[in-house]
Parts: structure tokens; C-alpha cells; sequence
């Protein structure tokens, strides 16, 4: 049993605590929260300079594109980034394994406890068996002919069997609007379960996505004809978002969200990849638009991020945003364990097992501030 302590303690459940103490279990649970360090004898207290505050959830990863790690500082938008990720199987499997390993290694000493992953492979299934840190599996199905949607479903359907054999959480998930037929999305909503609890869809990454949907022409819609994509994609769609309407009633988590306006949100969780967008589009997104209610963070991959951070995440939204110290870590790990439905996580309250973050040696900003997992 322990008894921590620190400057603050930010519970996210209640206002954050002056001096508030901890009493943990050998197993990480929450035991008690003491408002007063006075309740305890000072003896069995351990005490850190700097606040408390639960694990960090990274609501958006591809931890198998890890091996990509470094291919490039930064790239000239969208389609100069997908040159990279096609790439992917030209590496070795103890190259591809080595990289994924040292990438959960990275996740776990930045005080990262729960993952939204994006999965097109098992490349990931050996080190998750493990279960050092939780995930949610998203396994991802794409497909823009119509013709080729049922071998689509029938791989995502292999892979995801895979994992919930494991006992690992598996979800098959549309990649985004316009890489995904109608046909297909009816497939994929066809497979859905009661085990399912969101979707993670990637949204209005780049303009030219709006364009598509809005006015029916640009870069994509000439790049989708160009591969013999079906019309249905964006003649059967006026937004990204309209794809809600063709998935089944469970939460979704719009990932990007670059180049939403106001006028687009829904009543979703939205997840932020910032570092990961100044890389692939140099912008980032309004986020005076986000409320700090539904707004979870992700660190997208190493293909697209020089490091696995949540912290680091945080620190460029911070300076990029009006959201509190409180709000920001709301958002870096309350709102992401509530959109994977992780509901140990997130908060530090009696009974939750959420892991404990320490973060200090910051005084206005979270740039210069430090993490390190305590429990
Ligand atoms: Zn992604």
C-alpha cells in the first residue's frame, strides 16, 4: 500500500486537490483520496514536487508503421505522406517487431497507459498479448471499388478474429469517407457486435477531403477516378461526417479534424494529432471550435511523429489554444478513456485502476514540463 502526494493533485473528477493524497493498492487500484495530508501519518507519505494526474490515454496510434520511423523530418502534405507509409513492407519482420517494441517501450516511459491503435496487420498481436499497456484495437478496412468490398470485409474480418481470440478488444473500423465505398460500409456495420463501442474514423485531414464531398471535384476525386474508385463515394455523401448515417448506432471518434469548421461537428468525440499534422499538412486545427468535453488526443504514428508523447501533444495545443491547465489534461486522459470506453482509466477515483503521472518543472507552460509514471 502507498500513500502518494504532490503539489496538486488533478483528480479530473473534481477540482484539483492542494496537497491531496493518494492511497494506492499493490495492484495500482485507488484505494482512498485524502483531501488533507494531515489524515495521514506524515511518515508513510511519499511526497513530489509538481501534480499528479492520471495516465495519459493515446486515443490515436499506428504502433506497427513505427519501422517507418525517420524516413522523413517532414513531407510536402498528404499525398507526399502516403509515399512513405506505402512503403511499409519493405522491411524486414524483426525490423518491423524491434521498431513496435521500442515504440511501446517510448509510450510507457512518457506515462502513456491505454492506446486507441489502428491495426491493418497482426504485426502488433505477440507484444499486446503482453498486455503492458491496454489497446483498443481498431482494425481498419479500406476499399474505393465497389467490386472489392467483400474481400475487403473478409481480411478485416481475419485479422480482427485474430485479436479477439487473443482476448484482445478488436473493432473493424472504416478508414475515413472518401476511402471507403457505401457498399462496404454497410459490410462493415453488417459485422459490427455488441462487443464493438466505437468506431475511429480519420476526418477532414486535408482540404481537398471537403472539396470532394462539398463540390465534387479536385485533387481527390481526380485521384479516386484515376484508380477506378466508385462515384458513390462522394455523389452518396455531401460531408465526411455524412458516413454516420451508414454506420450503426455506437460512439465514433473523428480523428484530425484539420479542416472542420464549426458547422460540421456532431455530438462524436474528436481526436487531435497535432504534432502529427504540422508534419504531414504544416496546419493545425481551429481548436477554439472543440469543446473540452469530447476533444481526446493522439500522437498518429512515428511514420508522421518524432516521438510518442502525450505531454508534448498537450504542450502544442496549449500554445495553440485558450484551454485551461485542467482542460488540457482532460483532454490528454479523461475524454480518450471515454471514447474507447476504458472506464478504469481516465480519472483518478476510488475503485479506478488509472495509472498516476507525475508531471513537474513547469511554472506558466507545459513545454518545458516533465512526466514520469509513478504508478
Ligand atoms: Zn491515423
Amino acid at each position: 500500500m502507498r500513500f502518494i502526494s504532490a503539489d496538486y493533485l488533478y483528480t479530473l473528477d473534481s477540482k484539483p486537490i492542494k496537497n491531496g493524497v493518494l492511497q494506492i493498492n499493490n495492484f495500482g487500484e485507488i484505494i482512498n483520496i485524502f483531501k488533507n495530508k494531515t489524515e495521514i501519518p506524515s511518515q508513510n507519505i511519499e511526497f513530489f514536487n509538481g501534480l499528479l494526474c492520471p495516465g495519459f490515454i493515446n486515443a490515436h496510434c499506428h504502433l506497427e508503421l513505427s519501422h517507418l520511423h525517420n524516413i522523413s523530418n517532414s513531407v510536402n502534405g498528404f499525398s507526399e505522406f502516403l509515399e512513405i507509409v506505402k512503403t511499409r513492407d519493405n522491411y524486414s519482420k524483426t525490423f518491423i517487431t524491434r521498431a513496435i517494441k521500442s515504440a511501446e517501450d517510448q509510450m510507457i516511459k512518457n506515462g502513456i497507459v491505454a492506446v486507441g491503435d489502428i491495426c491493418n496487420t497482426i504485426d502488433t498481436l505477440e507484444l499486446k498479448i503482453n498486455k503492458k499497456l491496454h489497446y483498443y484495437n481498431f482494425v481498419e478496412s479500406f476499399e474505393v471499388k465497389t467490386e472489392k468490398s467483400k474481400e475487403a470485409i473478409a481480411k478485416a474480418l481475419l485479422i480482427r478474429d485474430v485479436f479477439r481470440n487473443n482476448n484482445l478488444k478488436a473493432t473493424i473500423t472504416p478508414h475515413s469517407a472518401y476511402s471507403v465505398t457505401p457498399d462496404l460500409m454497410r459490410l462493415i456495420s453488417n459485422v459490427s457486435d455488441e462487443s464493438d463501442y466505437t468506431f475511429s474514423i480519420h476526418n477532414q485531414e486535408t482540404e481537398e477531403e471537403n472539396i470532394l464531398f462539398k463540390d465534387k471535384k479536385g485533387k481527390f476525386r481526380d485521384w479516386l477516378q484515376s484508380i477506378n474508385a466508385s462515384p458513390k463515394i462522394w455523389n452518396n455523401r455531401h460531408s465526411s461526417s455524412s458516413v454516420l448515417d451508414e454506420l450503426p448506432r455506437k460512439r465514433v471518434i473523428f480523428v484530425h479534424n484539420t479542416y472542420t469548421d464549426i458547422l460540421d461537428l456532431k455530438d462524436e468525440y474528436y481526436c487531435t494529432c497535432p504534432c502529427a499534422n504540422l508534419f504531414i499538412e504544416n496546419k493545425l486545427p481551429d481548436y477554439s471550435i472543440f469543446s473540452s468535453d469530447n476533444l481526446c488526443v493522439g500522437t498518429d504514428s512515428l511514420a508522421s511523429n518524432s516521438q510518442l508523447s502525450i505531454i508534448k501533444e498537450l504542450a502544442l495545443i496549449e500554445k495553440n489554444s485558450d484551454y485551461s491547465l485542467e482542460e488540457l489534461l482532460k483532454i490528454g486522459c479523461k475524454n480518450g478513456a471515454k471514447a474507447l470506453g476504458f472506464s478504469k482509466y481516465g480519472t483518478l477515483e476510488v475503485g479506478k485502476t488509472p495509472g498516476v503521472n507525475l508531471i513537474s518543472g513547469f511554472e506558466f507552460s507545459l513545454t518545458d514540463s516533465k512526466v514520469q509514471k509513478i504508478v
